[in-house]
């Protein structure tokens, strides 16, 4: 079992020796599947080529025309899904190790400072980005590449969305997301923090401070529930809560009281997913027993094949095919056990089990917060809160000059998809903009 008293990052870097190295071995097919497999088309052969000549200030230079966060995708990408697992040297089990690369290439790149971004003029219209996670990020780099004078307004005190208050440390730590940030506003993007539109400012005060166009990207904050006997329980936690809780604490900004899970303690995590994982993951390193209990098989799990293993060997245990039915507490509230319904995964036959238990902690899916939906005319959303948008211009909302994009319009997906989705958006408000400008000059 690794080391779990520290909290620190888990995976290694390469090294500059071992790096090139490990691009030598790409073949430049003429038909990259990798970067076909890439849902931002990272021209992924391209900077490996570079790579392998040792020309690191090239390497970072392509990469960053098609991704603002490549600090970031080269850690928490889903990379044995998408470039990884299409590469064709995969078929003996080697494929090229596309995310540690690029990994490798933007941290280079961040200590060397190898290249200089040219900053064009924002002369071409106004925008203002609501929420700063990966959607948010995207769309104020790739405008502000293309001369939109752009600001982002952040309800909490830190950028990155999940990137800062969900996914933990060990996996993405919070000084790369800082970095990535810093990066963007080196682009001159101005950056509002602790600023939620929807309670205080609205998207009619935007309008009238002067911005030509507004995007949300305001992700999913409302967890789901199971409404089940002692569902509400207060040793009943939301994954999403229990992870900003903790990255919170550890910045000083909470109480350890407050994370809500300490030593000893026997917890359950329900879901199959990324957050179930770090859940469970970040209670195993509070010292806490921990299992997960996940609804399906193994085979049908979404979590990637990796975190699982990572998972298993540092201790979380895993029961398949099992549904949590009830939480008991005793008379003081305090939870004592759950009563859950296991399938026997060879006959079929489903047996009742209680397990000893002293919290639970729910992952299993979040949808939008309606508060600035219901705070904005024009925008409608559909029954689930997810805002409704439009194919031309890309991601417009019902409402003239507003768009969404990211989760909150495309329901949970991944980092790089709410990225995918924003460049596109991006595209669509630089086509808006430039419309209703030309029409005034008329
Ligand atoms: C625990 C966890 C682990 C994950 N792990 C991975 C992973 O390993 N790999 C992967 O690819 N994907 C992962 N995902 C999914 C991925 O993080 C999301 O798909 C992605 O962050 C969505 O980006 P977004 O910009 O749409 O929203 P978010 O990242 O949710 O960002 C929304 C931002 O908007 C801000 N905001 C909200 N309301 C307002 C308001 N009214 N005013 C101003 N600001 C506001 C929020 O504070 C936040 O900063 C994970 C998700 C979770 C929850």
């Amino acid at each position: 079992m690794t080391n779990l008293t520290k909290f620190e990052e888990v995976n290694e870097s390469f090294t500059l020796a071992e790096a090139i190295q490990e691009a030598q071995r790409c073949l430049e097919c003429k038909a990259p599947m990798c970067q076909r497999a890439c849902p931002i088309e990272n021209e992924i052969p391209s900077w490996i080529r570079e790579l392998k000549k040792g020309n690191l200030g090239n390497a970072i230079s392509i990469i960053r025309q098609k991704s603002n966060l490549p600090s970031i995708c080269g850690r928490v990408c889903a990379h044995e899904r998408q470039c990884e697992g299409a590469c064709v040297l995969g078929r003996q089990g080697n494929a090229i190790r596309v995310g540690k690369l690029e990994r490798f290439v933007a941290d280079f790149d961040a200590e060397a400072r190898l290249t200089h971004d040219n900053i064009p003029e924002h002369t071409r219209g106004r925008v203002a980005v609501i929420g700063s996670g990966p959607s948010g990020l995207t769309v104020a780099g790739d405008l502000s590449h293309m001369g939109f004078a752009v600001e982002i307004f952040e309800a909490e005190p830190h950028c990155g969305g999940v990137l800062r208050y969900g996914i933990p440390e060990y996996r993405l730590p919070k000084e790369v997301v800082a970095r990535e940030v810093h990066h963007i506003q080196a682009m001159g993007v101005a950056i509002h923090r602790e600023c939620s539109v929807g309670s205080g400012k609205s998207i009619d005060d935007l309008f009238s401070d002067g911005f030509d166009a507004i995007f949300i990207g305001t992700g999913l904050s409302h967890p789901n529930t199971l409404d089940i006997e002692g569902g509400n329980s207060k040793d009943v936690v939301w994954a999403l809560h229990f992870l900003t809780k903790y990255q919170l604490f550890r910045e000083g900004l909470a109480d350890e009281n407050e994370i809500n899970v300490s030593k000893g303690h026997r917890v359950y995590v329900i879901g199959g997913g990324n957050t179930a994982i770090d859940a469970a993951r970040t209670a195993v390193r509070l010292g806490a027993r921990v299992e997960i209990l996940y609804r399906k098989t193994a085979e049908q799990m979404p979590a990637l094949k990796s975190e699982y293993e990572e998972a298993v060997s540092e201790g979380v245990g895993f029961r398949w095919m099992t549904n949590l039915k009830a939480v008991h507490c005793d008379s003081n509230g305090e939870m004592t056990d759950i009563l859950v319904e296991s399938q026997d995964l060879e006959n079929g036959a489903l047996k009742e089990l209680t397990l000893s238990a002293d919290r639970v902690i729910l992952a299993i899916g979040s949808s939008p917060s309606t508060r600035l939906v219901r705070a904005s005319n024009g925008v409608e959303s559909d029954k689930g809160g997810y805002i409704i948008t439009r194919e031309s211009p890309y991601g417009m909302t019902s409402r003239k000059g507003v768009f969404a994009g990211g989760d909150v319009a495309n329901r949970q997906s991944t980092v790089v998809h709410a990225m995918r989705d924003a460049k596109q958006v991006a595209v669509g408000i630089a086509k808006y903009i430039d419309a209703i400008k030309l029409v005034e000059s008329l």
